[in-house]
């Protein structure tokens, strides 16, 4: 299981300072026509420690098992940004 960086994120940067992994990233990517401007985690780094969820001040990262239907995309969206 990986963690997932949604919309809600406001580039605080304790998620980037607390991964062991450094895993996570900030940047743009667009995916079916729209433009996302935040943090991404690659999940090919990941290795699901969950500080960057208790860290985060916009409840903005979740395990993947956690996302809800309107926020299951960012899954796909995060591994996008690390595909570019
Ligand atoms: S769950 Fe841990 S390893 Fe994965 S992105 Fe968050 S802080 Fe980094």
């Amino acid at each position: 299981m990986v963690y997932v960086i949604t919309s809600a994120c406001a580039k605080d940067e304790l998620c980037v300072d607390g991964c062991p992994e450094e895993a996570i990233s900030s940047g743009t990517v667009t995916v079916d026509g729209t433009t996302y401007d935040q943090f991404f985690i690659d999940p090919a780094k990941c290795s699901d420690c969950g500080s960057c969820e208790a860290t985060c001040p916009e409840t903005a990262i979740f395990a993947e098992d956690d996302l809800e239907s309107d926020t299951k995309q960012f899954k796909a969206i995060n591994a996008a940004f690390f595909k570019q």
